[in-house]
């Protein structure tokens, strides 16, 4: 039969990564459309994607969001935060035929991710919400973990095949929005542990004790999380993470600062106590407005505590 088209909207950081996966493993199968509000992105897109001889024949540029929609019978968006999710899929849905799946996989607000979910269901498509974990690393390699939130099994089926290119670890949480919450409570932790990391390794530094000593200890006692022995915030503990390349690339602080603000609002909403949460939201927002570290990974916060100063 006719071949079907996958839609991409935003190929920034992650969303370049994962689409690039998804082309490569469907290109002979499905058609491809791309978009994005920086036409710089969608020409490395497509130069990127047609190396080591692969064709590009199936791959075109849409002009806009709905071009996207009334092209695809899968669009998957990976934008920035609510706000954006929200001016894409005004557009969207003006061009969506029914049964299409949509599947939106930015961090964003529960609330949010059910008002567009409605949205969509209202033209007769389909809407999960598929937000990811693992970084720009598990992006490229295709392991990242997806937590989804869908109306029906069904809708999580339909997802999973496309799913399974990008990551390796698939999980239903429950109904639309449900993913964002398993999403925002991750990174909550993520948050807490790395200014938790990032303190313990500057009392420690200034208590006389070596960083790669101490980060050995920890990794082998109770203090060990995935802030020390994978993205460890001090300099050089860990190749190739921003820490060792002058806190660039990575997880930047201000979509940290986000994350943070989803979790404490979300906890706002339900009258739940987060109180390291807050402190560390406060915390991540500091260090966004700190000059020179805005643009940084969220890892940096061990150099606005002081970290690289001398004793
Ligand atoms: P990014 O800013 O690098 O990419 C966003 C892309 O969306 C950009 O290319 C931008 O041009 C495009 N865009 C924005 N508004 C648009 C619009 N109206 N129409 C079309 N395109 C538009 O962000 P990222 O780092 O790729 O993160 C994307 C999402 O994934 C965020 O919600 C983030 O919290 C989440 N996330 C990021 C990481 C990470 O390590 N970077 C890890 C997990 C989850």
């Amino acid at each position: 039969g006719k071949k079907q088209t996958l839609g991409f909207i935003g190929l920034g950081q992650m969303g370049f990564a994962m689409a690039s996966n998804l082309f490569a493993s469907t290109v002979s199968t499905h058609k491809f459309v791309i978009h994005d509000q920086n036409a710089g992105s969608l020409e490395r897109f497509v130069g990127t994607a047609g190396k080591n001889g692969v064709s590009t024949s199936s791959l075109s540029i849409a002009a806009t969001p709905r071009d996207v929609a009334e092209q695809a019978d899968v669009v998957f968006t990976m934008l920035p935060a609510g706000p954006h999710v929200r001016g894409v899929y005004e557009e969207v849905v003006k061009g969506l035929r029914k049964d299409v799946l949509c599947v939106d996989c930015s961090t964003i607000d529960v609330a949010t991710a059910r008002e567009v979910a409605a949205w969509v269901g209202e033209k007769g498509a389909r809407m999960v919400d598929a937000p990811v974990s693992g970084g720009t690393g598990a992006a490229t390699a295709g392991t990242l973990t997806f937590m989804v939130g869908a109306a029906s099994e069904r809708d999580v089926e339909a997802a999973r095949p496309f799913l399974e290119k990008m990551g390796k670890n698939i999980y239903h949480c429950g109904l639309n929005g449900t993913g964002q919450a398993a999403k925002i409570c991750n990174n909550m932790m993520l948050g807490i542990c790395m200014v938790g990391a990032s303190e313990t390794f500057n009392l420690g530094r200034r208590l006389g004790l070596a960083p790669s000593l101490l980060n050995q200890i920890l990794n082998t006692s109770s203090g060990r999380s995935w802030s020390t022995d994978t993205y460890n915030p001090v300099p050089h503990l860990n190749p190739n993470v921003p820490a060792s390349k002058d806190y660039n690339g990575g997880f930047g602080v201000t979509l940290m600062a986000k994350d943070m603000g989803l979790a404490v609002t979300a906890a706002t909403a339900t009258h739940t106590p987060v109180p390291l949460g807050a402190a560390a939201e406060q915390i991540y927002k500091v260090v966004a407005a700190t000059h020179g570290l805005e643009g940084k990974d969220f890892s940096v916060v061990y150099r606005w505590m002081g970290g690289e100063k001398e004793v």
